[in-house]
């Protein structure tokens, strides 16, 4: 019998294949060692490769109170819609921390955000067109150099030292290269744990006065510091006012689970990206933020920071010394004043990306630098958290990374 040719072919291989994804979707990719950090979940690994809170300081009773009550207080609020830009409350609530931080913030001054990574989403959508130019710091956070890739931008890394962005440097590249923003983490960067000086930070400031560009700072890990004095937001020195999207976020002062961050933006620019909020999630979680918000009135955060400042400080001398103690000569790295991480650097001729494996062989886990470049990775730089484990897990964790190196420096 002769096949119906007006029956629909259902064979697998004659159907027209659905149409190709977008090209921004193929042309950004996921973090090449994704895979090798995968095993890094096994038990028994030393790993300072997440950029993970230690879950053990989460104060699960007190979260787990807040959102008893929330539901006890408000439960059909808590679970119903609400508006894009936050809880009036919990806006209110981070508006009164922004400004004993120094920086005068109203509640209106405030978009809640499903986490501070959501934030740099909306800014992005917002600002950047494809082709358009975005600063980065050289290093940076790598999930902001996927945001602005996927956005199409031509993503140039600023120069910096051991301080952070050199200012210098930064206004030549601004005259020559146009940028629409500079993306910065000046307090306990992520990766490189450093701190851009106040003096670094108005030079930045007003450069972007001068120059014209808009200024987003992500500021996730300033409460944790851990030695040294508070140093103003780049959004407090002048000629940032009318420029800078700050990004802030609880994931590590309360627990990135909750996927609460903020940002506080000029009213036309947190207008557009309320609109741009909309269209991603329509709003916050409401009984997130409900919990969030009661968990700030009952709760002192700040004690709750204070205790796990003293923990990271000591985890972050334990790594320090560790590494005095077990890394060979030619081997560099820091000394932060806050934050969950510290920068190293092998020894000439050695390149972190192959280290890792043997690491893992080894016992222990860190995340090459290479990622976090922008442009021209420096294969010998690496990222270790020191969150997680105990110091006496850190300094094992040391003396497995020195065998490691031993071991890749014999073959
Ligand atoms: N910015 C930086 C620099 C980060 O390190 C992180 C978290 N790793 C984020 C933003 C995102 O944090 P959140 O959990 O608030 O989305």
């Amino acid at each position: 019998m002769a096949p119906d040719s007006t029956a629909p072919d259902r064979r697998a291989g004659s159907a027209a294949p659905p149409p190709p994804f977008a090209s921004r979707a193929t042309s950004v990719e996921g973090s090449p060692v994704r895979e090798i950090l995968a095993l890094t979940e096994r038990p028994g690994i030393i790993s300072f490769a997440g950029g993970l809170p230690a879950p053990e300081l989460f104060d699960s009773e007190g979260l787990r109170a807040a959102y008893d009550a929330a539901f006890a207080t408000s439960a059909r609020r808590a679970l119903q819609y609400s508006t894009t830009e936050g809880a009036p409350e919990l806006r209110a609530a981070v508006a009164a921390r922004a400004t004993a931080r120094g920086l005068a913030t109203d509640a209106d001054d405030i978009v809640i955000t499903s986490g501070s990574q959501q934030a740099l989403t909306l800014i992005t959508s917002t600002l950047v067109e494809p082709g358009d130019v975005v600063l980065v710091e050289n290093p940076t956070y790598l999930a902001a150099l996927q945001c602005f890739r996927l956005a199409g931008a031509r993503v140039v890394p600023a120069p910096c030292d051991a301080r952070g962005i050199i200012p210098e440097a930064l206004a030549e590249l601004v005259a020559r290269e146009r940028p629409k923003l500079l993306y910065t983490v000046p307090t306990f960067q992520n990766p490189t744990g450093r701190t851009l000086p106040t003096g670094r930070r108005a030079a930045v400031a007003a450069t972007a006065a001068r120059l014209g560009l808009w200024l987003v700072e992500d500021d996730p890990y300033g409460e944790l510091r851990y030695e040294g004095r508070d140093l103003p937001w780049l959004a407090a020195h002048p000629g940032a006012e009318d420029r800078t999207a700050l990004l802030g976020s609880f994931s590590k002062v309360m627990a990135p689970g909750l996927r609460l961050g903020w940002l506080r933006a000029p009213a036309a620019l947190r207008r557009a990206a309320v609109v741009a909020k909309q269209a991603a999630d329509l709003h916050t979680s409401t009984v997130d933020q409900l919990a969030a918000a009661h968990y700030l009135r009952t709760v002192d955060l700040d004690a709750h920071i204070a205790t796990v400042r003293t923990a990271y400080r000591a985890r972050r001398d334990a790594l320090h010394a560790a590494l005095g103690r077990a890394l060979p000569a030619g081997c560099e790295w820091n000394l932060p004043e806050g934050g969950m991480f510290l920068w190293a650097r092998l020894p000439e001729g050695h390149d972190a990306t192959v280290l890792l494996r043997s690491a893992v062989a080894h016992g222990v886990a860190f995340v090459p630098g290479a990622p976090f470049f922008a442009t021209a990775p420096d294969p010998r730089a690496l990222r270790l958290s020191f969150t997680t484990h105990t110091p006496a897990e850190i300094t094992e964790g040391a003396t497995r990374l020195a065998k490691a190196l031993a071991a890749g420096a014999a073959l």
